[in-house]
């Protein structure tokens, strides 16, 4: 019997929802409750307000977090969001995901996420900046090369590592890369890492379909979500000869059967900032985009937009989960019986972020710096050892996809806390 407290602290949809996962996951492998909840809880987080000049001389008041969910297997590690509908439910749910994921592909961290509870595009260039500036310094203490080491999620960017790896530098008085990683290439960032996430998406859809017989060049693509993810994903697809029909961010989409010239929609968002308007098709709601017939959807947004009213009407063949927690544990459940859909769950679909965000930590820590095509040949490498692990740990027990990589990388967290042994 389970003698855990209660959190109220994380409520929220998300984190419930990552905490069913981890319940099943843990039944599944009968996980001694002994070790349980240690595995499950997040070991500690730290709110801070962060008072920002404006541009017009007045001061407000933002709310950041950052939440270490596990310490046990390296230092922590996972990406900063800015957000306006972040809460630090959202972030402990994201950061107990880093963990599975980490250990799912077998880097040496633990799970951890930030957020700031802001809107980045009513900022202006300088006040994103101080705000950047200004997490980084309230977390000082609490973050470190070997302590915790932050990455860019949904709303930062390689700029905002930068400001952030220089305001850490300047506060510990010498150079130190390592503190973050996704940084811009000219303060020690990695080759191959602003494209990573997308890249390794992209890698397994391609190996999925091989082994579901489906040619790439026969298979159409809709896209939720066009920032680093979402685009870097589309590009890379449609390199692999795939058909991109339909791309979406907040503000709306584009559908069109005759595909859409990704390159020309990259650059378009770079001028525009968003779709809207963009013409390389029709206009699409995101909702109507989800239940595109497709071979691939790739969610890569938020959480929590595959659902149980929508799951039924979902006509792709593989989902591919390049969002973390896009899809409901309802939702789950009624793809689970759709046998004609497959999915590549978030924890391996989008572990290419983070597996460059480790090589990039290895660079920085040796100061030896690697080539984009050894970079990627690693990734790759990781990646196929993963996929590998999945479809066996699926196989073995006959779990869903999801299970079978939710429990490999449980169980490896839960191992090593079983051999540390609990102090005092
Ligand atoms: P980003 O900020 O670069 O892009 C987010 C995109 O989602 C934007 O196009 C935005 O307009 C769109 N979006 C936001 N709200 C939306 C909504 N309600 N409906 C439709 N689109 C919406 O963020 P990103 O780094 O590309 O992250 C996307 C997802 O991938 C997140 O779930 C993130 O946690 C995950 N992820 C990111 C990385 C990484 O390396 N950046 C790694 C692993 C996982």
């Amino acid at each position: 019997m389970s003698k855990a407290i209660v959190s109220t602290l994380y409520d929220s949809d998300v984190f419930k929802m990552a905490c069913r996962q981890f319940d099943k996951a843990a039944d599944a492998i009968s996980l001694p409750e002994a070790i349980r909840d240690r595995t499950k809880h997040p070991r500690r987080c730290l709110a801070v307000a962060l008072p920002i000049k404006r541009d017009d001389g007045s001061v407000t008041v933002f709310e950041g977090y950052r939440v270490q969910h596990n310490l046990s297997t390296g230092p922590s590690k996972g990406g900063i969001r800015f957000h306006q509908h972040v809460t630090i439910g959202e972030v402990a749910a994201l950061a107990m995901w880093m963990s599975w994921k980490c250990s799912l592909v077998g880097l040496p961290y633990g799970g951890a996420k930030g957020g700031v509870v802001v809107d980045p595009n009513q900022l202006s260039p300088n006040e994103l900046e101080r705000l950047s500036r200004r997490y980084m310094q309230e977390m000082v203490n609490f973050l470190g090369p070997h302590v915790d080491v932050p990455a860019p999620d949904v709303g930062t960017n390689e700029k905002i590592m930068g400001w952030m790896m220089d305001t850490y530098s300047n506060h510990v008085g010498h150079n130190e890369p390592a503190i973050v990683t996704g940084k811009p290439i000219a303060l020690g960032g990695s080759q191959g890492r602003r494209e990573a996430t997308g890249a390794g998406v992209a890698y397994l859809v391609k190996k999925y379909l091989e082994d579901l017989k489906i040619p790439i060049a026969k298979a159409t693509v809709a896209i939720q979500g066009f920032g680093n993810v979402g685009s870097e994903t589309a590009l890379a697809l449609a390199g692999y000869g795939a058909k991109i029909i339909a791309i979406s961010d907040y503000t709306g989409g584009v559908h069109n059967g005759k595909g859409i010239d990704i390159q020309k929609a990259i650059t378009y968002v770079q001028y525009q900032k968003t779709l809207h308007d963009f013409d390389g098709g029709e206009p699409i709601s995101n909702e109507k985009l989800l239940e595109l017939k497709c071979t691939v959807l790739v969610p890569a947004a938020l959480e929590r937009v595959i659902t149980e009213k929508n799951a039924p009407r979902l006509k792709c063949r593989l989902l591919a989960e390049a969002a973390n927690g896009p899809t409901t544990n309802a939702a789950d459940k009624i793809i689970d019986q759709r046998e004609e859909i497959e999915i590549i769950p978030d924890v391996l679909c989008n572990s290419g972020g983070v597996i460059v965000s480790y090589f990039e930590w290895l660079q920085n820590l040796s100061n030896f710096y690697w080539s984009r095509d050894e970079v990627m040949a690693k990734l790759f490498g990781v990646l196929d050892k993963a996929k590998d692990s999945v479809e066996y740990q699926k196989r073995k027990f006959k779990f869903s996809r999801r299970l079978a990589a939710l429990t490999l990388g449980i169980q490896r967290v839960a191992d090593t806390k079983a051999a540390r042994g609990l102090f005092p």
